[in-house]
């Protein structure tokens, strides 16, 4: 019998390329797609297409396999997105990039596939950005159950673009019998994602300053008491497999209800690292005051739990970035691609 085939349109990014590991374990034959290859790894796929997914003739061809293949894929994972963290987002600076290709790719994905006899079953990953803002002004006590995502009012373009695209995706799946699955993730983190640049999120920006500060203060952006849950890869992953394989087409959160606030992440980052360093915090792009995953839906369709701690996944996030940093620092001081004692 021949393998089962998925086509990971994000697969250079932090979850598409995680993404393409876990099918890849699982035996599928895989083709990542994206504008560029994965920074910190090299793929597994089996196929990697560079290609920009703005170009509706560009998607049509990377939705079809090679005659080896038959017809279209078995499964579809669209992560491609213009996204990044709160100073990417949250700025207004970037919100008519964001949109515009964002919706582009959507809207070329969805139209591709619709022509197909026999379309793939298609993920969608959409945000928890798109929750009321109102909903989440207490730090203590944010709403976010999925039911709570009307009447809608995001606090973010970024959130308002996932929201059309959730409504997209759904009127596809209802006017041309497309088998779609659409899950809001909160804060995905973990080892090979953005780290510096001015995309990265914040548990990566904590231990990039942690990482490369030894005195002086670490800066925090807001009051500091703003809350929000965080999400390890690995059980990103897991859920977002479980969903496919589920019967389950409701949207859906997948996120850690394990709430912190963003000084306290800090001090978490701080413990790790064995550092004694001074927070203060300074004005900056915060998103809304709280915001934590509601999991009673997921919990009730496909038995899923985040099986790491926040502590534990920071862990292994901090040691990744720390690592991260030192080579950077090395290729400063003795050159790109010289070892320090070659
Ligand atoms: P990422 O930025 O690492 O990956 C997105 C990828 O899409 C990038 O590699 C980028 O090059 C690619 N891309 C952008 N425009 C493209 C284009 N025109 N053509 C081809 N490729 C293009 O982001 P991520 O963290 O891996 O997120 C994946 C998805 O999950 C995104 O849709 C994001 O909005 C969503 N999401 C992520 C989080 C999170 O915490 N990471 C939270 C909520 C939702």
């Amino acid at each position: 019998m021949k393998n089962k085939t998925a086509l990971v349109l994000g697969a250079g990014g932090f979850i598409g390329s995680h993404m393409v590991k876990r099918l890849k374990a699982e035996g599928y034959w895989v083709r990542g797609v994206d504008l560029k290859y994965p920074e910190f790894s090299d793929t597994e796929a089996d196929e990697f297409v560079i290609a920009d997914l703005r170009n509706q003739s560009k998607v049509t061809t990377v939705l079809h396999l090679t005659e080896t293949y038959g017809k279209g894929f078995d499964e579809v994972y669209q992560f491609a997105a213009d996204m990044g963290g709160a100073g990417y987002i949250f700025t207004g600076e970037h919100d008519a990039d964001v949109m515009h290709n964002s919706a582009t790719i959507n809207l070329n994905v969805l139209k591709s596939i619709s022509l197909f006899s026999s379309p793939p079953k298609i993920f969608y990953s959409s945000s928890a950005c798109i929750y009321p803002k109102g909903n989440q002004l207490d730090p203590d006590n944010p709403l976010c159950s999925e039911d709570s995502a009307y009447p809608a009012d995001p606090d973010s373009e970024y959130g308002w673009e996932k929201l059309f695209s959730e409504r997209l995706y759904r009127s596809f799946a209802r006017n041309y019998d497309l088998d779609v699955r659409i899950a809001r993730f909160h804060n995905i983190y973990g080892p090979e994602g953005t780290w510096e640049g001015g995309k990265e999120k914040a548990p990566a920006a904590m231990c990039r300053k942690v990482a490369e500060a030894d005195s002086g203060v670490i800066e925090v952006w807001g009051k500091g008491d703003q809350t929000r849950s965080f999400l390890y890869i690995d059980d990103c992953i897991e859920a977002v497999r479980r969903l496919m394989h589920s019967e389950c087409v409701e949207i859906i959160n997948i996120g850690s209800e394990e709430m912190i606030s963003i000084n306290n992440l800090a001090n978490m980052v701080l413990d790790i690292a064995g550092k004694q360093i001074e927070l203060r915090n300074v004005p900056g792009p915060e998103g809304v005051r709280g915001r934590n995953s509601d999991n009673a839906l997921i919990r009730k369709h496909l038995k899923w739990e985040y099986t790491h701690s926040l502590r534990e996944g920071m862990n292994k996030t901090y040691l990744w970035i720390a690592s991260q940093v030192d080579n950077s620092k090395e290729e400063k001081t003795y050159g790109k691609n010289t070892k320090k004692n070659s």
